[in-house]
Parts: structure tokens; sequence; C-alpha cells
């Protein structure tokens, strides 16, 4: 009996199996099909110094609309175009609207503006990467110190010469080099040493549950404390609530994105609020 319920098991198993595969085959295609008809858009989210309520600058993030209007975010397609080699022609995509719609923004007034761009571990194995990041700064006509790049904290956990070369060579052109998501990725920290870094963004998972949620507020201190202690920027990620500002000011945090501000738009609605309120954000801040 025992051995029959493990064939079972395994028969459902497979059958799970090949769904998954299938699943898969049928989002490559589709997503495949949205690149090359231009499916995709740049959404982009303001980042905010608290102090003076000025946007100082814009996070790119990438959207897969749907024939049907269906916006499909980035979680949804980003992991499977990593492995399958889709992701470059996908930040390509982003790199170029990004930079162009930076230059929109400039030519309207708004020249001090930033732009980060998320970038994927496994563009890293490209050795055009650095290249093909200041051809694109190039045609766009942006300065180059305008530029930021987000990796996620693995990409400096695994180490890696070619991603340090890339990162020195990035910092030499006066990119900036943000470490996305930090906190959540197991590490000794040492790796900070020896990465030109200019900025920490800590997740969002740690400033959800401030104030109230002790163990987070510790994390946050010492993410701020550590950041301070090696002259790097820090940017809180995801602020939802007035108290997690109140909170982040008073620990010396004074930047940071999240829906408290404004959720990531199209352009068309960021020109206008940044044109309706002269680069400040409308909302009180503390
Ligand atoms: P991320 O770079 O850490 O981006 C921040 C994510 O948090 C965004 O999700 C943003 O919409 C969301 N967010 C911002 N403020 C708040 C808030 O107050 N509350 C909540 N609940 N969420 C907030 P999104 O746009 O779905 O992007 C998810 C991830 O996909 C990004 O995380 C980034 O890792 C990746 N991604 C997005 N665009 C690109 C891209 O062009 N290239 C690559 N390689 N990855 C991208
Ligand atoms: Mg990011
Ligand atoms: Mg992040
Ligand atoms: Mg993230």
């Amino acid at each position: 009996r025992a051995k029959e319920n493990g064939r079972n098991t395994f028969r459902i198993y497979t059958k799970d199996l090949h769904h998954d595969l299938t699943e898969k085959l049928e989002m490559l295609k589709r997503l495949r099909h949205a690149i090359e008809q231009e499916k995709l858009v740049v959404y982009y989210q303001p980042k905010i110094d608290f102090n003076s309520r000025r946007i100082i600058g814009m996070e790119a993030l990438v959207r897969w609309i749907e024939d049907d209007g269906t916006l499909i975010g980035p979680d949804q397609f980003i992991p499977i175009a990593e492995d399958t080699g889709l992701i470059m022609p996908i930040s390509d995509f982003v790199m170029r609207s990004a930079l162009a719609q930076l230059h929109e923004w400039r030519e309207l007034g708004f020249t001090d503006l930033t732009m980060a761009i998320n970038v994927s571990g496994k563009q890293l194995h490209s050795p055009d990467l650095v290249d093909n990041v200041l051809d694109a700064i190039r045609r766009a006509k942006v300065p180059a110190n305008r530029l930021e790049l987000e990796l996620t904290e693995q990409v400096f956990i695994e180490n890696i010469q070619s991603h340090t070369n890339f990162m020195h060579s990035i910092r030499e052109h006066g990119i900036s080099l943000a470490i996305d998501d930090f906190g959540v990725g197991y590490s000794s920290l040492a790796y900070l040493k020896n990465f030109p870094v200019t900025s920490l963004k800590i997740d969002r998972s740690f400033i959800q549950d401030l104030p109230g949620d002790k163990d987070d507020a510790t994390i946050t201190q010492t993410i701020i404390n550590l950041a301070k202690n090696l002259d790097i920027n820090i940017v809180a990620e995801g602020i939802e609530t007035e108290e997690q500002v109140d909170f982040l000011l008073e620990r010396d945090c004074n930047i940071g994105q999240g829906f408290l501000f404004s959720r990531p738009l199209p352009a068309e609605e960021i020109t206008r609020l940044l044109e309706q309120y002269q680069g400040l954000i409308p909302i009180q801040i503390a």
C-alpha cells in the first residue's frame, strides 16, 4: 500500500511539474511577443527629500500591459526573463526609455532630477554592459552623474571579480551605485568595504511595521548608523505612513520613496505632478 501511495504522489508531482512547465513556456511566448509588440512601459516613482519636500529623483519600474489593459508587475516576469535571456532586450528598453524621459524632464527645467534604474545580476555577465550604459547616456544627452544603477544585495554578496570591475568602471564615469533591498540578504557586510557604493536602500520589509515593531526599529536604526559611518547615502523604501517618516527623520534618514508620496506612475502623470507643484511633493511632511 505504501508503494501505491508513493507512486500516486509521484504521478501527482510530475503532473504539477508538467503543468508548471507548460505555464512557463506559455508565459515566455507571451513575453517575447510583448517585447516585439512594444507592450512594455516604464513607470516612475519619485524619490523625496523629507526636509525640503523636493522630488529629487525617480526610479524606473517596468510594467507589461496586456492587450486587454491588464497591468503585469515586474515580479511576475523579470525572473523568467532573467532565466531566458529576455532580460537583455527588456533592460535595453528600460534604459533607453528612462534616459529619454529624464532628458525630457530636464528640458522642462527639472535639471536636478536623478534617474535610478534596476540592473539584474544576469546583465553583469555581459562584457558590453558598461559600454552599453555609456552609449545610452550619450544618445539621451544626459549627464552620467544623474544616473544611478540599483543592484540587489545578492549581486554584491556573490563577489565575482567581473562584478567588481563593472562597479568600479561605472563609478569612474560618475554614475551612482545603490544596493537595493538592503538587509534581506545573508551576508557578513564586509563586502561593503570592497565596493564603491553610493547608497543603501533599506528594504521595505523593515519599514512596513515601523515604528511599532521593535526588531524592525532596531534593524533600521542599525542600517542607518552603518551607512552613516561608511559615508554612504541612505534611502528608505516603501514608506506608507507619516509615522514612518517621523521615525526616519528622527534618525537622520532624510530620503525615501513610497506610496505615501506617490505610487509609480506613467511618465505623463509624473510630468503633470512635477509641473503642478514645481518639483515639490504635494503633501505636508512631518
Ligand atoms: P525594487 O527595485 O525594490 O522596487 C521597489 C518596489 O516596491 C516596486 O515594485 C514599487 O512599486 C514598490 N513600492 C514602492 N513604494 C511602495 C510602498 O509604499 N508600498 C508597497 N507595498 N510597495 C511599494 P515593482 O514596481 O512591482 O517592482 C518590483 C521589483 O521588480 C523591483 O523591486 C525590481 O527589483 C524589479 N524591477 C522593476 N523594474 C525593473 C527593471 O526595469 N529591470 C530589472 N532588472 N528589475 C526591475
Ligand atoms: Mg529598485
Ligand atoms: Mg528595493
Ligand atoms: Mg525588490
